[in-house]
């Protein structure tokens, strides 16, 4: 049945349900709770609820369900387990797997949140944690013992797109015995294959490509049936990270589009860092599929596509890349990203602000650094818009 449907027809009809009215577009169960018919069908359901039954919203809902089906058929995992936000994801996936004693190996560049929850939360329960440079395998085949419980990394690292080898990471991860645990934002469903390429548990902030239009914190993980049933959903459910009906019905919506856009968007930022590529007053322009990104056969054989980021570095430094900001029309000055919105983003000055300058220096923020995330206007609107603004940089 749903083994055979193709991308696009399951992001518009996996994991559907429908009530006794027999309604088209998805319902919202805005409800916290669910009536019993008697006693002992409350009894029977606290002892296994069936595949159509539900307790409590922050166990399981309707609605909720079917998202986390929908994007577990996408991905091409057994099962998900829908979150309030990305970083409820990431630290359930992490928090649940791990006690104290237990070894994390970690790539370096991470979302700021993620490496706050890596190096601040759980170092404090007595988890021991190695950071390593994600893009070198030799660091990972060091830093891996068979001590090691799980390794964590984010696919295509923010701001400066470095890729992490999944395959190559999951062989020294899993000839350990460790999970691998991989934040796959950046690549986005559409174009990840991590589960192919041996990760066994994939997060998602839907609050970017999957909400696609900024409405709504939210967050999935995703992974086999006995993971996600067994380990993630006992520890999310009794500590309240659980996605509201609502934001499930908002993210049903947005993956009825997702390939869609994100295919458009890839489209228009692989036109975008061509344009810019060369001009001077540029030192770099970093996109996957360009031919000078270091590891472009790498991103090709990953995600077969350069995804829908494109960061450049402005030469002249902070004032130039702030006055290339205040020239912009269309592309928004915010922090956001995968929205059908374009948005330019100062990661020295705002994502990455706390980072102390060794660590800047290390992950490659310079001081003339923009993240464009690319949204769906038309291209050569946008290219006019960026050339425009770099006349003022
Ligand atoms: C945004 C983001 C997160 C956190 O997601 P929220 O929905 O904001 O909690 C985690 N990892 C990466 C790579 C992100 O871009």
């Amino acid at each position: 049945m749903t083994d055979t449907w193709k991308t696009r027809t399951k992001l518009v009809h996996e994991g559907s349900r429908r009530s006794q009215y027999g309604e088209m577009a998805e319902a919202i169960f805005l409800t916290q709770g669910f009536v019993y018919p008697t006693a002992e069908d409350a009894e029977a359901r606290f002892v296994k609820a069936g595949e159509d039954e539900f307790i409590y919203a922050r166990y399981g809902n309707p609605t909720t369900r079917m998202f986390e089906e929908r994007i577990a058929g996408l991905e091409g995992t057994e099962d998900a387990f829908a979150t309030a936000s990305g970083m409820a994801a990431v630290s359930g996936a992490l928090t649940s797997v791990l006690r104290a004693g237990d070894h994390v190996v970690s790539a370096r560049a991470l979302f700021g949140s993620c490496l706050y929850i890596l190096e601040e939360v759980l170092t404090r329960y007595g988890v021991q944690v190695t950071f390593v440079d994600g893009a070198d395998l030799e660091a990972w085949r060091a830093a891996i013992t068979p001590k090691t419980k799980a390794v964590f990394f984010e696919s295509m690292s923010n701001p400066t797109l470095e890729l992490v080898d999944i395959r190559g990471v999951s062989e020294i991860a899993h000839a350990n015995g460790a999970l691998v645990i991989v934040d796959n934002v950046f690549a986005t469903p559409i174009f990840s294959r991590a589960v192919d390429q041996g990760a066994d548990v994939i997060v998602y902030s839907t609050t970017k490509h999957i909400d696609g239009q900024g409405r709504a914190l939210g967050g999935v993980v995703c992974g086999t049936q006995a993971f996600i049933r067994k380990t993630l959903e006992p520890y999310m459910k009794h500590t309240g990270g659980s996605m509201s009906p609502f934001t499930a019905w908002i993210m049903l919506n947005g993956m009825a589009t997702l390939d869609l856009r994100c295919r458009a968007m890839a489209q228009s930022a692989a036109a975008i860092a061509t344009a810019l590529e060369g001009h001077p007053k540029l030192a770099r322009v970093i996109y996957p599929s360009l031919a000078s990104h270091p590891q472009h056969a790498l991103a090709m054989a990953q995600m077969g596509s350069g995804g829908t980021l494109v960061t450049f570095d402005i030469a002249a430094g902070k004032e130039a890349a702030f006055r290339f900001c205040n020239a912009l029309d269309i592309i928004k000055i915010s922090n956001n990203l995968g929205d059908a919105k374009s948005i330019a983003t100062h990661p020295a000055t705002t994502t990455h602000q706390r980072l102390p300058q060794d660590q800047k220096d290390l992950l490659g923020i310079t001081p003339g650094l923009i993240r464009l995330s690319v949204g769906l206007e038309d291209t050569d609107d946008l290219i006019t818009d960026l050339m425009h603004a770099l006349d003022h940089a």
